[in-house]
């Protein structure tokens, strides 16, 4: 008789994946995250602060990594990847590879946590992302603020704009869809930069604005009217280096006037897009993928993406650190339905 205890493989060690760990951990049963980077906490790590309450996203991350090494029953190994599977009867044979090893495990259950990636803005030559200097996506600018903070002011940038919708909501050049969390993000970054730099002009460019979540409204409001930040509704047609500036052009299409801005730095909101591997280890693991490669979800079992296979967080589709571990728990519930079951 096989003594092995039932395992869960969770692929991706961001906040969705590192909430379905514990919930399942807890539950008793064995679980083994693989993540491909050296540490745990997907995106997270790299945000300077969170929307809705202005946290610090570490100590959502630092949370989460103390419940997992506090569980006894979950195994984490850090810079691995899973290279190749094979489904038995109701388990999955599956090969993993990190720099030292390569090893082999049996698992009875997946959920697929792999997270997002930024779509490549540079696709908008107009906007010269990966051609003039101080053009950043939004993640690249999270970065930004981290070196940004402890500065003296003038040593920051004193006109910032952000464009929204970049590639997102726009068949002809990216995709149709709405990347749900930007309008969001995009506020949030305003609103730090206006902390960092209370004299900085903020720009925020904007075909409309999505604030639908708890708190959310209230959010956008307080950046528009406490912290000063100008939303200008219109999409910029170009942009050009001009003594030491980039020149800005766009229309104001409530006011019906033409708008220049002379900005020091600017940040792109590109599109949300699944993690380059995501449609790789679908395939290895027989889950469906839609149109534009996130996970694909039946609606009577929203977070099943295959015969014991189960996905949470961005990799279905674009969400916030909430939602992603709402989909972290929802899928730890169902593997250890299916674990009391067996
Ligand atoms: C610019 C920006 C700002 C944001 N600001 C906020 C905010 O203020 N508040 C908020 O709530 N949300 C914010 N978000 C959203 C937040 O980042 C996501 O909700 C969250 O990161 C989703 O978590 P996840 O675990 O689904 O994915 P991720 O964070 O992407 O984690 C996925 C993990 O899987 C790993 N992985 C990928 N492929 C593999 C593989 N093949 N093998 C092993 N591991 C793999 C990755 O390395 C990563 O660690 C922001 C997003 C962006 C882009
Ligand atoms: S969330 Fe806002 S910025 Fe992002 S695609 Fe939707 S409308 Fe555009």
């Amino acid at each position: 008789m096989n003594n092995r205890k039932k395992t869960a493989l969770i692929i991706g060690g961001g906040v969705a994946g590192m909430e379905a760990a514990i919930k399942i951990g807890n539950a008793g049963y064995q679980v083994l995250i693989v993540e491909k980077e050296p540490q745990l906490g997907g995106a997270l790590n790299k945000l300077y602060s969170s929307f809705p309450r202005w946290e610090n996203p570490q100590d959502l991350v630092d949370d989460k990594v103390k419940k997992i090494e506090k569980c006894s029953a979950i195994k984490t190994m850090l810079n691995t990847v899973v290279t190749s599977a094979e489904r038995k009867e109701k388990t999955f044979i599956v090969n993993l590879d990190s720099a030292s090893v390569s090893e082999q495990v049996e698992v009875d259950a997946v959920v697929l946590a792999t997270g997002f990636e930024m779509f490549d803005a540079s696709v908008y030559g107009e906007y010269g992302y990966g051609a003039f200097e101080n053009v950043y996506n939004s993640l690249e600018f999270e970065d930004q603020l981290k070196a940004m903070a402890g500065k003296d002011k003038s040593e920051l940038p004193q006109v910032v704009a952000f464009f929204k919708c970049v590639g997102s909501r726009d068949r002809s050049k990216g995709f149709p869809y709405c990347s749900k969390i930007c309008c969001m993000y995009t506020a949030k970054q305003a609103g730090v930069m206006k902390d960092l730099n209370p004299d900085a002009k903020c720009f925020v460019f904007y075909m409309d604005y999505r604030a639908t979540g708890k708190e959310y409204e209230e959010f956008v409001r307080s950046v528009i009217e406490e912290k000063h930040v100008r939303y200008v509704r219109g999409r910029p047609a170009k942009v050009l280096p001009e003594n030491g500036k980039l020149m800005i052009r766009a229309e104001d299409t409530l006011m019906g006037v033409p708008v220049e801005v002379a900005a020091d730095m600017i940040v792109l909101a590109s599109a949300i897009v699944p993690n380059a591997k995501t449609g790789e280890l679908a395939e290895m693991f027989a889950a469906k993928t839609d149109q534009y490669g996130f996970i694909e979800y039946d609606s009577k079992n929203p977070v099943q993406a295959g015969e014991r296979v189960f996905f949470a967080g961005a990799c279905g589709f674009a969400v916030e650190s909430l939602g992603a571990q709402h989909q972290g728990a929802a899928a730890a519930a169902d593997v250890v339905a299916l674990f009391n079951q067996d």
